[in-house]
């Protein structure tokens, strides 16, 4: 199923996003716990890939094992940098013969190395170019990353807003937002993409924290705003896993209920591969969905 058709729906959707396994000898277990978060029933879960070719193997495996044998919808990410014209026309027919219809076009993420390069001769500059390709080459369903704080390489908000514009002209059916911790700040970034002509549904990204290290790792990627109720949280509990665990979940949900009664249809949940944290999730929200 493509994803428009189910953002075309009236009804409120909950899903999960999983990533692949790095090394060979750990896709059986991710294969597992993936499923496991199927068995939850998510409208769809999306599939990470890495950019830098590491995991990017495994994605479409994992992706397949959800779609084919757990009866979830998959989107499979896909990124340009670091990739060839060859191997990202191969992944397309790779996924076209999978059966997968709807793919996460992303830059990626670049490596340290990666940013002090020449990019002159780069396949794949932008998120944009890769879009156009898939366009061109098949029939998907495509989605693309959006910054409700400022991509970390946009000079400004206006700036990113106008190049996410050029991807949805150049075919982008939906976006899905970078982790945020204050909700106040997605509604601002929702009513600036509508004002600048967007009208293409823009997905929450939601990450539970459950630990202070995962807490760290993500704060550093995304530079996201810590609001001072979550500061609280972090300072009491980041010390104790299981406390902090349950504290992560319940502010999540928090921010979930919060973004589905202001309207918000669809919110998408990094799991982090966690079943536990998917299914405390699921449960805490699932008389709200449909
Ligand atoms: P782009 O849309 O290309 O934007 C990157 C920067 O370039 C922005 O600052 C933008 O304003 C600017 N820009 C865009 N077009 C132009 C142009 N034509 N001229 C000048 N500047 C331009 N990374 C992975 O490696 N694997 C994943 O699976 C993955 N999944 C993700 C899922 C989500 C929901 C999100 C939000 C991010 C994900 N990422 C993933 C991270 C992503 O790859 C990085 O954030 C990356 O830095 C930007 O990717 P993008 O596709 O948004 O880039």
């Amino acid at each position: 199923m493509k994803l428009t058709e189910l953002f075309a729906k009236d009804q409120v959707n909950l899903s999960f996003e999983v990533f692949p396994n790095k090394k060979p000898e750990n896709l059986e277990s991710v294969k597992a716990k993936t499923a496991k978060i199927a068995e939850l029933k998510p409208a769809f879960m999306s599939v990470t890939y890495g950019a830098g070719g590491g995991t990017s193997q495994f994605t479409l495996e994992i992706a397949k094992n959800i779609q084919d044998n757990c009866g979830v919808p998959v989107l499979a990410h896909l990124t340009g940098v670091s990739s060839t014209k060859e191997i990202v026309a191969q992944r397309i027919e790779e996924l076209k013969a999978a059966g997968i219809q709807n793919i996460m076009a992303l830059r990626g993420d670049l490596t340290p190395e990666m940013e002090g390069q020449d990019r002159t001769n780069w396949a794949y500059k932008y998120a944009i170019d890769l879009i156009c390709e898939l366009k061109e080459k098949g029939d998907f369903c495509i989605g693309s990353g959006c910054y409700p704080e400022v991509h970390p390489e946009a000079a400004n908000m206006l700036e990113d807003i106008r190049h996410i514009k050029e991807k949805v002209d150049a075919g982008c059916d939906f976006l899905t937002s970078q982790l945020f911790f204050d909700n106040g700040i997605f509604y601002d970034y929702l009513y600036k993409v509508r004002e600048a002509g967007i009208a293409v549904p823009v997905i929450p990204g939601i990450m539970p924290v459950t630990n202070a290290k995962q807490m760290e790792r993500s704060i550093q990627m995304s530079g996201s705003f810590i609001p001072r109720h979550f500061k609280a949280l972090l300072e009491r509990y980041g010390h104790n896993d299981a406390a902090m665990k349950q504290a992560g979940i319940a502010y999540a949900t928090e921010q979930i209920i919060d973004l589905y009664a202001n309207g918000v249809k669809n919110v998408h949940v990094y799991t982090m591969n966690n079943p536990d944290v998917a299914e405390k999730i699921m449960n805490n929200v699932k008389d709200l969905l449909g």
